[in-house]
């Protein structure tokens, strides 16, 4: 499930981006290279990979961070050292906080900030130390440690590949980094420490280190997207599992609230299904079962999501779509057909359908409570019927499916 129109020539891209990275095709590598496309389910997981990662470095850069304070103590001179280590305690205070002050988010933009405040701390370390390194004399053992200093920018850019991000993000984290590096060698130029003989050569080693990490973290980032699409899969019919279903509700439902828009949900149970396994067998039911799915999917929109609720029942989630719509919708189906059973007989279902605002619904769960008696009310009425918001039914000899009366 994602947001948005196709795009023209879909086809034909997906043709090209085969040829050139195998198996991924237009929309994926479009999900790798920018963030705004991603489904809700990948942004969540996504953000919350992100924040429990900022997290976990922050911890480790909180313990390791006042340690370094004892050697700096041993090979700089005073009031150097004493400088340094307000510098670390400092930054030792701003990555406690992070560590344990922030909550793991299923935000993006709370990612986004945890991110920025993880990265923003070493910079800042770095534009102030640097300053105040190559403005001491340094012998020995104290410039190679200084250089340690000097390298900083370089470790953060490498540290980026930890995290799952898109192309454009890498670029964005990236630059400040690039920036402090060129800000440097500018007030810093009396400053001997670097054995790169030119400016040039630290920014283009910094830029291929970049290049090289948030391709690593592309790589992580397409990594989960496979996995949060197979775990969120029904291996039989493709539809969403149930768990991901309530996951997406939230989220959806959340939104409808927010922007005060129509949500439509409805239930559909394959009529008689029992009867169909115990005489035909299993392995029939199952392939009855492919066929409803791939029928009801038929008619969807994109941005519908289909749920296999249970065994032989499905519910739809239709975010922006009133009564009038989802009715639009059923009636597809029942015109299109949801597949036959082994008899050739076409497979019915009961459907009912409710809405959140003609059902006053202040959440998800009441929603798909409502849609399910009415799906009930069709059962009752002679299955093969629609029950609407209002709990009028539709049992017209429409056929669901172009059987009068089926
Ligand atoms: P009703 O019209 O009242 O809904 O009757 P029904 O027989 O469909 O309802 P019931 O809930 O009694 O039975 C549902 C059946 O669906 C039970 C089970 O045999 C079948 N079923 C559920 N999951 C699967 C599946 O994954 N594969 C197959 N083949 N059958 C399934
Ligand atoms: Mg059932
Ligand atoms: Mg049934």
């Amino acid at each position: 499930m994602r947001k948005g129109k196709p795009y023209p020539y879909e086809a034909e891209l997906t043709g090209l981006v085969a040829r050139v990275f195998g198996d991924l095709t237009v929309t994926q590598l479009q999900d790798l290279l920018f963030f705004h496309q991603h489904s809700p389910l990948v942004a969540r997981r996504r953000a919350m990979l992100i924040t429990s990662r900022v997290r976990m470095v922050a911890a480790v850069f909180a313990l390791l961070t006042p340690l370094w304070i004892a050697v700096d103590m041993m090979i700089f001179a005073w009031p150097l050292w004493a400088e340094l280590a307000g510098l670390r305690l400092a930054a030792t205070l701003a990555f406690a906080l992070l560590a344990f002050g922030f909550r793991t988010s299923e935000s993006i933009r709370a990612a986004h900030r945890a991110l920025i405040w993880l990265l923003a701390v070493p910079t800042l370390f770095f534009l102030v130390s640097y300053p105040l390194l190559s403005h001491s004399d340094l012998s020995g053992p104290a410039t190679a440690v200084a250089t340690g200093y000097a390298f900083l920018p370089f470790v953060m850019v490498a540290g980026l590949s930890v995290f799952p991000i898109t192309a454009i993000e890498g670029a964005v984290f990236a630059a400040p980094m690039i920036l402090a590096q060129i800000a440097a060698a500018f007030y810093g130029d009396d400053m001997n420490l670097f054995s790169f003989s030119s400016l040039m050569g630290a920014l283009w080693l910094l830029a291929v280190l970049a290049t090289v990490a948030t391709l690593a973290g592309m790589s992580q980032l397409h990594f989960m997207m496979a996995l949060v699409n197979q775990a969120s899969h029904d291996g039989l019919t493709g539809a969403f599992t149930r768990r991901v279903g309530e996951e997406l509700f939230e989220l959806q439902f959340g939104n409808a609230m927010r922007t005060d828009a129509p949500i439509a949900c409805v239930f559909i149970d394959l009529d008689n299904f029992k009867s169909l396994n115990d005489k035909y067998g299993h392995e029939e039911g199952d392939r009855a079962l492919r066929a409803a799915s791939e029928g009801i999917r038929k008619c969807l929109r994109r941005g519908d999501v289909m749920v296999r609720w249970g065994g032989e029942e499905f519910v739809l989630i239709m975010p922006h779509t009133d009564c009038t719509g989802a009715l639009t919708a059923v009636q597809r189906m029942r015109t299109h057909g949801i597949g036959q059973r082994p008899d050739g007989v076409p497979q019915t279902a009961s459907v009912g359908i409710a809405e959140r605002n003609a059902d006053g619904c202040a959440d998800w769960q009441h929603l798909v409570e409502k849609a399910d008696q009415r799906m009930y009310s069709a059962k009752q009425d002679g299955r093969n019927r629609v029950c609407l918001c209002g709990g009028e039914m539709i049992s017209d000899d429409m056929p669901f499916l172009g059987v009068p009366g089926m």
